[in-house]
């Protein structure tokens, strides 16, 4: 049966490919299914004209949204901008979706979209014309019934409200259900802005256990400072580690003595970039994966932990926040040496789990408060943790391919009920 798609041919598709089917000969999946999995149901690519401020300039922009699998309900997934965004990019991404909603139980199936577009070289005008401008390209491919987009790489609750605007302009009443990661005031969940960053963290005390480390105390480097990263370093400070190094595309701060989160988080508010904080020395960003730490949180972008640098991580303990952070070789090696990684899938599903709480209330019109929010995120991510580990010790596989193999297993259950239509 084919295994390479031309369509999406990208060193991501071909990663979250090369995964799967290791992991679905291990579990002995039906070629058939295998096959459909493979490939994303749905995949809209469009190009359409982008104003810049100074008027005369008119720059032709890419975007994308992909539906990965509509089996058993709604698809949900961010939409990225960025630079490198393309096709195979973010059919990758829908992918790792579903598995992730799998793996936490979240009825959806996964989707990504993304803009190929540097949003930091965008004024707050260009940003909401971008925002507004692909909506209405895929606004026949978005609805609270059908796929529901959320923040991700480059943007944020802003971006989500001029996205629900243009939705619900369009159809003429307000639909808050159509996006997640809004502000609150739009009908957001309390707690989604730091709920991925949080469910990191709500998995220290048992991926520490794991290698019998103690998690207060334990020294933590974080790369990125953005919404995952961010939070990610205010929960470990809340869990009482010791945040010692963060990062941002301008580089890294490093305090061996412990970073104030708040204080760093209250300089970035001013001052947007890193460089420049008082009281942590300064230096590139790609140094911080070879400090001294316990634990390390890849929480920016994709395959920054490569081969030529996963020589250098003295962490015992990798959590991804970002997704896809490390190449397969990447992997390979760490694992060979011990190192405990809580893979992607499992470790940042903490969004997609309030997203879903915000969806749900979204359409019921009821909110919850913080500390219901709160406790059901931390019930779901330790439980999802429990369950893999467990899968982990008893089929004697790593955390990522039990991940694959809980998230695969159901999706895969639900395929085979459903049957082939006609
Ligand atoms: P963000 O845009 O809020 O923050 C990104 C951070 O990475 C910033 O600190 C930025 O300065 C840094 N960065 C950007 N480009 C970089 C580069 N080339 N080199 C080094 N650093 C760079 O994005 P985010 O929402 O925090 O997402 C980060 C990662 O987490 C992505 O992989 C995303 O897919 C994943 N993720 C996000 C969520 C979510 O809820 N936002 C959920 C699950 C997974």
């Amino acid at each position: 049966m084919e295994t390479s798609r031309p369509e999406f041919d990208s060193q991501m598709y071909n990663e979250a490919v090369g995964q799967f089917n290791r992991v679905a000969s291990l579990m002995g999946l039906d070629d058939n299914i295998a096959d459909r999995l493979r490939v994303p149901q749905k995949s809209t690519v469009v190009s359409f004209p982008f104003r810049h401020d100074n008027y005369t300039e008119v720059e032709t922009i890419f975007g994308y949204r992909v539906q990965h699998l509509t089996t058993m309900g709604p698809t949900k997934g961010g939409i990225r901008f960025d630079t490198d965004v393309d096709l195979g990019e973010v059919a990758a991404l829908a992918m790792w979706m579903t598995w992730k909603c799998s793996i936490v139980g979240v009825p959806f199936g996964g989707a990504k979209g993304g803009v190929r577009i540097n949003p930091m070289n965008l004024s707050r005008a260009e940003l909401q014309r971008v925002t507004r401008r692909f909506t209405m390209e895929i606004i026949n491919v978005i609805g609270p019934d059908t796929d529901i987009p959320a923040p991700d790489l480059g943007t944020n609750e802003q971006v989500m409200a001029w996205l629900m605007d243009t939705y619900s302009q369009h159809v003429g009443h307000a639909v808050p259900a159509v996006v997640t990661g809004k502000p609150p005031a739009l009908g957001g969940s309390v707690a989604r802005r730091e709920a991925t960053g949080r469910g990191l963290m709500f998995l220290l005390p048992q991926a520490a256990a794991a290698v019998g480390l103690d998690p207060i105390g334990a020294s933590v480097a974080i790369h990125g400072f953005g919404n995952v990263g961010r939070y990610a370093a205010q929960a470990a400070q809340e869990a009482k580690a010791r945040v010692v190094a963060v990062s941002d595309i301008s580089g890294a701060i490093h305090n061996p003595d412990g970073i104030d989160v708040g204080a760093v988080g209250k300089w970035v508010d001013e001052n947007r970039f890193l460089e420049g904080f008082p009281d942590a020395d300064f230096m590139k960003q790609e140094e911080i994966f070879g400090l001294d730490v316990d634990v390390l949180v890849p929480a920016a972008i994709q395959n920054v932990i490569r081969a030529d640098n996963a020589p250098d991580i003295k962490a015992k303990l990798i959590i991804e926040g970002a997704n896809n952070p490390m190449t397969l070789e990447a992997d390979d090696m760490l694992r060979d040496r011990g190192v405990f990684i809580v893979p992607d899938i499992l470790a940042n599903a903490g969004g997609v789990t309030v997203s879903y709480f915000e969806w749900v209330q979204d359409v019921q019109k009821y909110f919850w408060s913080e500390n219901e929010t709160v406790g059901r995120l931390r019930e779901i991510m330790t439980r999802a943790f429990d369950d893999v580990h467990s899968i982990s010790i008893n089929e004697k596989v790593d955390m990522r391919t039990a991940a694959l193999i809980k998230g695969i297993r159901r999706v895969a259950d639900a395929k085979l009920v459903r049957g082939v239509f006609p």
